[in-house]
């Protein structure tokens, strides 16, 4: 979901931005009224998620997973190792794409324990030739997340925070580099947010095809090349949107009372809801859910789709229900839904 007054901002605007007598999407990304948009856009993620002085933030297009490969390209050298914690689907992703770039290594995983849960900060240890620590702060599909980060001194952490970045404050003192594809919680798809600290980023591989070097981007102020500058535009009005809200306080806030809401339907279920996740790594952003049966889940997903809730299928890797409540969800939606869940037990179970 996206906030309804971006949407209807960007509708407004959308065939004579501003009175400039074409869209926004017909300029030159190199025009004054474009340059203002893309300036205020780095401005607000700089504002909204609290960026400090010293990193870079980048607008690139090829989403989260160009990241999974930009990052072991950029930082893995000679002699170094990846270390990535496995905690499921997005996290064995990157695995993947770090392996066939560099030496890789996984330095926690909790398959053996059905990822059921994230991993406590004092037990990811790198080793003294890793190039960076790469986690995945929310698995979307999962339905865990990290409460807390782990402290790693020189060795930098990389956090694919693709599904919660605008939910919560980010430890900047412990984060090297966090990114996102945006489509989450932060705007349309089309766009990744790369955030990294200018130093990290110094420290990357320069001889590279130019699209896939960070130093490139940081040089260019992320207009090397044409940016993806609808996307950049509705990101831009979706965090001002986060900004009239309470910016991260307002949005931590909503992720807990929504989260809260459904949670509090399968605790009280008696167990005929089953969250297959540990209580301490439950995600505030993707709740996921079991029910008695395959057929109960079936017919579970067609009433609620058929009352008004969508995309409550578990994704097809997992099985089972799953909410998804971003940013711009509203608490009432999340409380129909717990509604919703007890009227359907009571007439089921
Ligand atoms: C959705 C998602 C991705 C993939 O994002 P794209 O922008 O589609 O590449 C990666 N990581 C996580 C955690 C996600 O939720």
């Amino acid at each position: 979901m996206l906030p309804l007054p971006a949407l209807e901002q960007a509708q407004k605007d959308f065939v004579n931005y501003q009175g400039a007598g074409m869209s926004i999407i017909e300029m030159s990304h190199r025009g004054k009224h474009y340059d203002a948009v893309h300036q205020a856009a780095l401005a607000a993620v700089r504002e909204v998620l609290s960026v400090p002085e010293d990193y870079d933030v980048l607008l690139l297009q090829g989403g989260a997973t160009m990241q999974f490969a930009m990052i072991p390209m950029n930082f893995i050298k000679a002699g170094t190792t990846a270390e990535y914690v496995h905690t499921g689907e997005w996290a064995k992703k990157a695995i993947g794409d770090g392996k066939k770039v560099g030496a890789t290594r996984i330095t926690w995983s909790g398959e053996s324990e059905g990822f059921k849960r994230m991993p406590s900060p004092d037990e990811i240890k790198a080793g003294s030739d890793a190039a960076y620590v790469h986690l995945c702060g929310n698995e979307t599909i999962g339905g865990i997340e990290y409460q807390d980060f782990p402290q790693l001194g020189d060795v930098p952490v990389v956090v694919d925070m693709s599904s919660h970045i605008g939910s919560r404050d980010i430890p900047w003192d412990r984060i090297d580099m966090v990114y996102a594809g945006a489509q989450k919680n932060m705007g349309p798809a089309g766009l990744g947010v790369v955030i990294a600290k200018k130093s990290f980023i110094a420290s990357a591989n320069a001889d590279l095809p130019a699209y896939l070097s960070y130093q490139r981007h940081a040089a260019a102020d992320s207009l090397y090349n044409t940016p993806p500058v609808f996307a950049i535009y509705m990101m831009k009005l979706t965090l001002d949107w986060v900004r009239e809200n309470g910016g991260i306080d307002g949005m931590k806030a909503l992720a807990a009372a929504r989260s809260q809401a459904v949670y509090a339907a399968i605790d009280n279920s008696g167990g005929w809801y089953n969250c297959p996740v540990d209580r301490a790594s439950r995600s505030k952003m993707n709740v996921v859910w079991r029910l008695p049966s395959e057929d109960l889940e079936k017919k579970f997903i067609a009433e609620a789709t058929a009352a008004g809730f969508n995309g409550l299928k578990g994704h097809r890797s997992v099985g089972g229900c799953r909410a998804s409540m971003y940013n711009a969800m509203p608490v009432e939606g999340a409380e129909k839904l717990a509604q919703f869940m007890a009227d359907f037990q009571r007439a089921n179970a």
